[in-house]
């Protein structure tokens, strides 16, 4: 079988251990079962970055698999918002902390904190809803397990993007008629979360909330 034209084949070998790395077609992420190193698959240079990873503990859920979430520190600045009452959306609070005081939730302001979205491909709806649930309570971490990590299909690019359209799906989301809203997003570091799955019927939740992916 000959490979596509344009398409660079890229051997899946660990850069820090030498095992063979478990990847789906699609993935832009890996993770090593055998040194629980991460990485990311580089463009520019067709190589593989290190990127930290960590597992969301959890302990008590029957996971069958586990999925990558990108974790990824931000500052928003909220460089101007008009609507007609109401606030951002509860869970995105943090990130407008130090809104001004005009008192109707209006106006400039900036807050930090960390988004978690998820790396693999899911419905729009699943996504939203997963992103809102992980940010809204970051999970805490364990230690790194010896599990799979696989269907990572985007990019820490594709994740920031993602974060934008988050950020004003749930400003459209609410009705009160968003007029004006422009923000600007700086992000720090980031790192790839190993999120566990479990299975109910045919279908495939999140271990945390039972949200269908
Ligand atoms: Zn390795």
């Amino acid at each position: 079988m000959s490979e596509p034209a344009g398409f660079t084949l890229v051997p899946l070998e660990c850069p820090t251990c030498g095992a063979a790395v478990e990847a789906e077609e699609e993935d832009v992420v890996y993770y090593c079962v055998a040194c629980r190193n991460g990485y990311s698959f580089d463009e520019e240079t067709t190589s593989l970055r290190p990127i930290e990873v960590a597992f969301v503990s959890a302990p008590h859920v029957p996971a069958e698999r586990h999925v990558p979430f990108w974790a990824l520190e931000a500052r928003v600045s909220i460089l101007e918002r008009q609507a007609s009452g109401g606030r951002p959306a509860e869970w995105l609070s943090r990130f407008f902390g130090s809104s001004s005081s005009r008192g109707d939730g209006d106006g400039a302001g900036d807050g930090r904190g960390v988004f978690v979205v998820p790396a693999f491909s899911t419905s729009l709806d699943s996504t939203l809803e997963l992103t809102r649930r992980y940010t809204a309570a970051f999970p805490g971490l364990g230690e790194k397990l010896g599990e799979k990590l696989t269907g990572g299909c985007f990019g820490v690019e594709d994740a920031r993007k993602l974060t934008h359209f988050v950020v004003i799906a749930s400003h459209v989301e609410r009705r009160d008629v968003l007029q004006v809203l422009r923000f600007e997003i700086d992000f720090g570091s980031v790192r790839l979360l190993g999120v566990p799955l479990v299975k109910d019927g045919n279908q495939w939740k999140d271990g945390l909330f039972g949200i269908a992916v």
